[in-house]
Formats: C-alpha cells, structure tokens, sequence
C-alpha cells in the first residue's frame, strides 16, 4: 500500500492512490480520468476528501465514495470523511484526454471535445468512426449517457453526454 497513516501525510501520494479508483459506473475509467478528485486534505487523524460529483445526484456517487474510503483504510487511514463539492459543477471539459480514449475504446462515444456546441455534430460511431449516427434514446445505460445507433455499421453504442 502507498502510505502509512503518520502525522506528515502526502497528499500527493493519496492523489495518485484515489486516482487509480475507478469509476462504479465505467470501470475502465478512473477517478484521475474523469477527473472528480478535487481535494485531499488532512486534519489531524483525518483525511478529508472532496469530489465533485460528474452530475449532481448521480447514483454512482455513493458507490464511489465507497471506494475511497476502501482505498484509504487499507492504506492505513482509519478517518475518512468523503465531501462532495457542486460548484463549480463538473463538465465534461474535465475529463482527461486518456480517458475520452479508454471511453472510445470500450465501445462508448466521448462526450465531444471542450466546447459543448450542438451535440449531434461531433458524436462519432466508436466502432467505425463513423459520423452518421441517430439518436435512438436520450437516455441510455445511465442518466449520463444516450443511446445512439450508426447509420453505416448499424451498431448501437452509448454516447457519454457533455455537460
Ligand atoms: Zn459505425
């Protein structure tokens, strides 16, 4: 395990240990990809955790601050207190580049790159690239995704929306 509960914490080592957590809902991506750990900070026993939920309400949240504390009792902490932070909300700009990548290659279509404009023109098929595509539902899995088909391989696939 990385570090052993002290009096000198290093933060920087428990951001690289919550880092590799992964995501309840998309466990190929971590909580470094989607980029949810905002804080880490120590008072005396206590570690302090704050994430910002990738939308306020989601189900995953309970699920991975969970796993945080997990990660952190077995790395010696006994004190965890997991904070969620609203504002400024999470935006899809945050998710890491290596992320969108692992998205695409699990099948599901990043959510189009920094600057949200109409949606439907940048959403590509992850399985052929193809940008010919149709909404089939607004929702899909997951509140956060929708379910889109592509006209050209006809596979159906999960769109990870922007917000
Ligand atoms: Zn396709």
């Amino acid at each position: 395990m990385v570090a052993i509960a002290s009096n000198k914490v290093d933060t920087k080592a428990l951001f690289e240990l919550l880092g590799s957590v992964c995501d309840p809902e998309i466990p190929v991506l971590t909580l470094q990809d989607l980029g949810v750990l905002r804080d880490i900070s120590v008072a005396g026993d206590e570690i302090i955790v704050t994430v910002t939920p990738t939308y306020a309400g989601c189900p995953a949240l309970e699920v991975m601050s969970a796993d945080i504390r997990t990660a952190l009792t077995e790395a010696g902490f006994q004190q965890v207190t997991v904070k969620q932070q609203l504002s400024p909300a999470w935006t899809t700009d945050w998710m890491s580049a290596s992320g969108r990548e692992k998205l695409r290659a699990y099948g599901i279509a990043p959510p189009a790159t920094t600057t949200c404009g109409p949606q439907s023109d940048r959403i590509e098929c992850p399985q052929c690239g193809c940008d010919e595509i149709k909404v089939i539902s607004e929702f899909g899995s997951t509140a956060c995704k929708a379910l889109y088909r592509c006209q050209d391989c006809l596979e159906p696939f999960d769109y990870f929306k922007c917000i």
